[in-house]
């Protein structure tokens, strides 16, 4: 099936490790150009190398801070200089640990910024970019923790939440300029730092990290195992497709049977 993302322009935030470069990967094999985001510069600038020469597309790396205004108006400078995107992914986040009667207010400003003015600063930058070329699709990396909340990370729950609701909000709004905004909720998604969580809960124990891991998918995913970044990166590529052009402002989720409403 030709997706038709030859020759588009792709941002991706948080595109260094896991999901973000699964995602990348994907929309390059498809023929897309990318501009990638990420703080720490090496890892990324090596993936973006790796990237533009295994598929022959172009991969800028750009190191930025998307929970900073700087950070935000650095990428949106990216792409204009590539004459604009056509696709936007807000992949960067991460899980918190706290509740909430200790949690001081810094660091639930911390995760708004992250999680939600990150996708805001961008849209206002990167809609107009696209309004320009005819249209476009900006997909939000929400969790299934938008709806289903696990007890350990309350912050990261509310703001994976307000991050659905603002893309529901923001599909509405940009539809008539041919821009199409989804979400897409993952269940248990085996990332290296998964892995890597594993290993340090595990070190003491024996070491069996495996079977921790299986002990979290038996726990909460109907199919017993974690997704794959590629099989989750799948389906952001679908919907940046025009395959996709009638998803217009949903929430799919990609969870291994985890969700446990209808
Ligand atoms: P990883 O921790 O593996 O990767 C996160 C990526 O985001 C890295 O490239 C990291 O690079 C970048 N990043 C983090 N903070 C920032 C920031 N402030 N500015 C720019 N880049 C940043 O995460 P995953 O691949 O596991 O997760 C990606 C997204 O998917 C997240 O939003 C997460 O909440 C969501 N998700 C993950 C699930 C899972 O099971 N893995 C399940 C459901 C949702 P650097 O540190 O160099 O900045």
């Amino acid at each position: 099936m030709d997706l038709g993302l030859k020759g588009k322009t792709a941002v991706i935030t948080g595109a260094s490790v896991g999901i973000g470069l699964a995602v990348a990967e994907g929309l390059a094999a498809e023929g897309s150009n990318l501009v990638l985001a990420a703080r720490g510069g090496e890892r990324l600038e090596a993936e973006a190398a790796r990237i533009a020469e295994k598929y022959g597309v172009s991969a800028a790396a750009i190191v930025a801070d998307v929970a900073t205004v700087a950070g935000t108006e650095a990428i949106i400078a990216a792409a204009a200089e590539k004459g604009g995107a056509d696709i936007l992914i807000n992949n960067a986040g991460t899980g918190s640990n706290e509740t909430v009667m200790e949690a001081p207010d810094e660091k639930w400003q911390a995760y708004w910024e992250l999680h939600v003015m990150a996708a805001v600063r961008l849209a206002r930058g990167i809609a107009p970019q696209m309004k320009g070329r005819g249209g476009g699709v900006i997909l939000h990396n929400a969790s299934i923790c938008a709806v289903q909340p696990l007890w350990y990370e309350p912050i990261y729950n509310v703001s994976k939440s307000a991050l659905m609701m603002f893309s529901k909000t923001l599909s509405t709004e940009l539809i008539k300029d041919n821009i199409r905004v989804n979400c897409v909720n993952a269940g248990l998604i085996l990332t290296p730092d998964w892995i890597k969580t594993a290993k340090q809960l595990t070190a003491e124990t024996g070491g069996n990290w495996e079977g921790y891991l299986q002990g979290v998918a038996n726990e909460h995913a109907a199919s017993k195992r974690f997704g794959t970044p590629e099989e989750l990166a799948n389906v952001f590529v679908f919907l940046s497709s025009e395959r996709a052009s009638y998803c217009i402002g949903s929430t799919y989720f990609v969870d291994g049977g985890m969700l446990k409403t209808i």
